[in-house]
């Protein structure tokens, strides 16, 4: 059989896409060479973007695997360098157009498709990083271009959530968010020197990072951006209203009472900033008894139409509860193996609850866009 052509190789490398920018390789200038002998034995060299690059082994695989897929191809070999700076310095322009030093955020530019939901809660440790796990799992797994931007400085827990790369890649000052189960993620957590206090990372550092985090990521097109902020209504709030006015926040509280009144304190800073707030989800709803058909209300009950109604009183428009999350172990357990219920068991009765918020947030339309806020925190 006849060896294959030059083209021929070229259009099988077409099918194979950077891992972590998710474009063909032959687009991104990836393909150093092809040389195919007579007998069908071909060599590929192939640039990485960066030496020793976390997903080489990958693009290996895929490379291999589409061009042993051409008839008259006897054997594979995959032969790795590495892009100079220059190259680099055409793939970031050929990425993100040759936008000047002033880097903008593009999730704030008019045409931005990308629906930004920042994920909001009291106090800590009410599954706040768990639900926007799930919910991001849940909207990728329906297709959706997601991203995650995990900004909670005490928890940073995302990255281990989700089973994702503990570093970025970084081609040149442009930032490769890893990608896990089709999520691309970055963590305040990837960038804290090891041994760094969370104490350094409040007010103007925090900020910095927040914008470090949205305009030097590449993130491609996103349908999905979800912010995991820190609990509490600190300074990464008002710093989201200003780097992203037209994020939405959703705000998660557990039932109890106390937890609801902290809830609504940090919803209610919506009001002052003029933010959305998509709506609130109760987590740790009740526990089913494993014996009978039984709620056991463990964390009390009612707190997430608590704070839906006072915020509807407050903000003047209405704020639904979006959904009542019981507790499930496996939940947890999924959260501490790096993957989301919603995709191990996607009928339990805490993952069907999210599955319907993710579809509900996913179909809502785009709302207040561009919208600018005159408003400056205090102090600076
Ligand atoms: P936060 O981000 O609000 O601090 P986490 O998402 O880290 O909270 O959750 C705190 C702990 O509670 C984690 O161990 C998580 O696995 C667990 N958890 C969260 N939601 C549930 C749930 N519905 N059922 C069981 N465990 C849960």
């Amino acid at each position: 059989m006849a060896a294959p052509t030059q083209d021929q190789v070229t259009a099988a490398l077409a099918t194979v896409n950077d891992p972590e920018i998710r474009r063909p390789i032959t687009d991104l200038d990836m393909v150093k060479s092809i040389d195919i002998s007579p007998e069908g034995a071909v060599r590929v060299g192939i640039y990485l973007t960066v030496a020793g690059c976390p997903m080489k082994d990958t693009i290996i695989r895929d490379s291999t695997a589409a061009v042993s897929r051409l008839d008259g191809v006897s054997d594979v070999r995959i032969e790795l360098d590495v892009m100079s700076t220059e190259q680099r310095k055409t793939l970031q322009t050929k990425l993100r157009g040759d936008r000047g030093p002033e880097k903008e955020i593009q999730f704030n530019q008019p045409g931005s498709l990308t629906r930004v939901f920042a994920v909001a809660s009291g106090k800590g440790g009410v599954g706040k990083s768990s639900v926007t796990v799930n919910l991001a799992a849940a909207m990728a797994a329906n297709g959706l271009k997601v991203g995650i931007v995990d900004a909670d400085i005490y928890g940073h827990s995302v990255p281990r959530m989700l089973g994702a790369a503990e570093r970025p890649v970084k081609v040149e000052d442009m930032i490769m968010p890893p990608v896990a189960h089709d999520i691309k993620v970055i963590s305040v957590g990837m960038f804290k020197p090891p041994g760094n206090s969370a104490v350094v990372w409040r007010g103007p550092m925090l900020d910095r990072a927040l914008h470090q985090f949205l305009a030097d990521v590449y993130w491609g097109d996103l349908d999905i951006l979800l912010l995991d902020l820190p609990p509490g209504t600190g300074d990464i709030a008002i710093s989201v209203a200003q780097r992203l006015p037209s994020a939405e926040l959703l705000i998660v509280t557990t039932p109890q009472m106390a937890a609801a009144e902290v809830a609504e304190r940090a919803g209610s800073i919506a009001a002052q900033t003029h933010q959305q707030i998509a709506g609130v989800i109760e987590n740790m709803s009740w526990l089913p008894c494993p014996h009978c058909e039984e709620r056991i209300p463990v964390f009390g009950e009612g707190g997430g139409q608590t704070v839906a109604d006072a915020l509807t009183r407050t903000l003047g428009t209405r704020v639904p509860l979006l959904g009542q999350i019981p507790l499930d172990t496996r939940l947890r357990e999924g959260g501490d193996e790096g993957k989301p219920l919603v995709l191990t068991d996607p009928d339990a009765p805490a993952a069907t609850e999210l599955r319907s918020i993710a579809s509900t947030l996913s179909k809502r339309g785009s709302s207040i866009k561009g919208l600018q806020l005159g408003l400056s925190p205090a102090g600076r």
